[in-house]
């Protein structure tokens, strides 16, 4: 049953047109059809309109890695290309997740670095490596017979990310510049050792020291000082393991946030240890900053280590911390169940949570800041603000929360990375809670801490505005 077919054939043949006529027209058709087809497949990938081939194609391939897992060098020992170095080193996926950019500018919409007024931008970043495609591998030579140079191996295009996923997040053809960055960044770090004097000494003080401040080991139990903590122990049995991190338990001020929940979980009665001197520093921030190798070495130690306990469960106050747990130690067989401190006391029974007194409307105006690595990441954010309401705080929100949340411009390594005073992206949250006529800021992440009291006090507010950690503010209110 063809209505139209039909309607068409019997205009032509009122106009006198034989059906020998209309075969021979109709093989005509097909043939200008096929070649138009053939034309079409070839010159399409090399104009503007090649993501309609590559887009598709790039979201059906794409890596199904968890959002806060970077992929692993195998073999490291004996691997033969670290990092990328040369465009030809990209994996295939990653090639064609460059020609699948639809240069829509969504991702240096939302990207701190380049809201903070950065040379940096996630969009930059993958045109110039499509550009280097295009340069090197499609069209490789000019008339003089040289490859022209397109230079992504800037220096902004290696260090100015955050690793905050927020680009990857609003990607509409799920392209992950964090990938790119950290190829780069493991070929400055691991193949060619050129790399910013920050993230070099950052480095030497997690080979050296085992942390990236380059505290002495046998400080990190100083904050226990004075407090009952007992110590995770092999052959003993306990619930919860309490996995700190480095951050609380070498920075003065964050320690006091380590204080917060020891007191926080006695009274609780939550029968937990830590592992005092005995614990390591999870690794992350050698990951973020490109030495995959020291990473793997703490990583496979820490996992050692924790096989020789008898705990149910790993609870951190850091997202750092929980990312790394979470979705990479299963990388090296380390699989276990790991709770953010905030998901953990949200699982206690409400009434061995001790209740809290005073009202919204005597409290001060408190928002929450969404750390990157708890909320976009790892999807965390209605357990924070939970306790924050079951504390009856006086809760705003800022306009960007949730999963879009904007970055404090802590992570990926950029707490130990010198800044450029005109770029700093925690100026810019900082603002955002202001904006929102915030007195305090509550967040449930150390390094989100260090960035709000670095911008507080730079800006000299510290009148006007204050920053805690959730658990500094359950213990203030809580009745002892
Ligand atoms: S991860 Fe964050 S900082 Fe890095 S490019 Fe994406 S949006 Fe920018
Ligand atoms: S959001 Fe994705 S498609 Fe759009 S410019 Fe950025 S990388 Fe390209
Ligand atoms: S420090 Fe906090 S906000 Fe900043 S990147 Fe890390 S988790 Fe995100």
């Amino acid at each position: 049953w063809s209505p139209v077919g039909s309607m068409v054939a019997s205009i032509l043949r009122g106009l006198g047109m034989t059906p020998e006529t209309a075969v021979a027209i109709n093989e005509l058709m097909l043939i200008i059809h096929l070649g138009l087809g053939i034309t079409a497949l070839v010159i399409v990938p090399l104009t503007k309109l090649r993501h309609l081939v590559y887009s598709p194609l790039n979201i059906l391939v794409r890596s199904r890695r968890k959002e806060g897992e970077l992929e692993t060098i195998v073999d490291i020992e004996d691997a033969e290309i670290l990092g990328v170095g040369e465009i030809e080193e990209f994996s295939t996926q990653r090639l064609l997740s460059f020609d699948a950019c639809t240069n829509c500018g969504r991702c240096e919409d939302v990207c701190p670095a380049t809201r903070s007024g950065s040379a940096f931008t996630p969009r930059g970043l993958i045109q110039s490596l499509h550009e280097s495609i295009q340069s090197t591998l499609v069209s490789p030579t000019h008339g003089n017979g040289n490859r022209p140079e397109i230079d992504f191996f800037t220096e902004e295009n290696t260090w100015g990310c955050t690793t905050c996923g927020h680009c990857i997040y609003v990607c509409p053809v799920f392209i992950n510049p964090v990938d790119q960055v950290i190829d780069l960044r493991r070929n400055q770090v691991l193949t060619t050792g050129k790399m910013p004097k920050s993230v070099g000494d950052t480095l030497r003080n997690m080979e050296r020291q085992g942390n990236p401040w380059g505290m002495p080991p046998e400080e990190r139990t100083r904050w226990t000082e004075g407090l009952s903590v007992r110590q995770a122990k092999a052959g003993e049995e306990f619930d919860v393991l309490l996995y700190l991190g480095c951050s609380m338990a070498f920075d003065e001020r964050n320690s006091k946030i380590a204080q917060a929940i020891v007191e926080l979980l006695h009274m609780n009665q939550v029968d937990f240890a830590y592992l005092g001197l005995d614990e390591a520093c999870c690794g992350e921030t050698a990951r973020r900053m490109g030495h995959e190798y020291v990473f793997q070495v703490m990583a496979e130690e820490n996992i050692k280590m924790f096989s020789q306990l008898n705990f149910k469960r790993i609870v951190t106050p850091c997202p750092h911390c929980l990312n790394t747990l979470i979705n990479e130690y299963p990388q090296f067989g380390g699989n276990y169940e790991v709770l953010h401190l905030t998901q953990f006391l949200n699982t206690l029974p409400s009434d061995s949570r001790k209740s809290s007194k005073g009202e919204n409307d005597s409290t001060p105006r408190v928002v929450y800041h969404d750390p990157c690595y708890l909320g976009r990441i790892n999807s965390i954010m209605k357990d924070p603000r939970n306790l924050l309401d079951s504390s009856k705080m006086n809760r705003i929100e800022m306009e960007q929360n949730k999963a879009n949340s904007f970055c404090c411009g802590g992570g990926g390594g950029h707490m130990w990375l010198e800044t450029d005073a005109e770029t700093r992206i925690n100026h810019l949250r900082l603002e955002d809670a202001l904006n929102a006529q915030a007195e305090v800021i509550a967040t449930a992440c150390p390094y989100c801490l260090t960035m709000f009291e670095d911008a507080i006090r730079s800006k000299g507010l510290s009148e006007k505005i204050q920053v805690f950690d959730i658990s500094e503010i359950l213990v203030k209110r809580g009745e002892k």
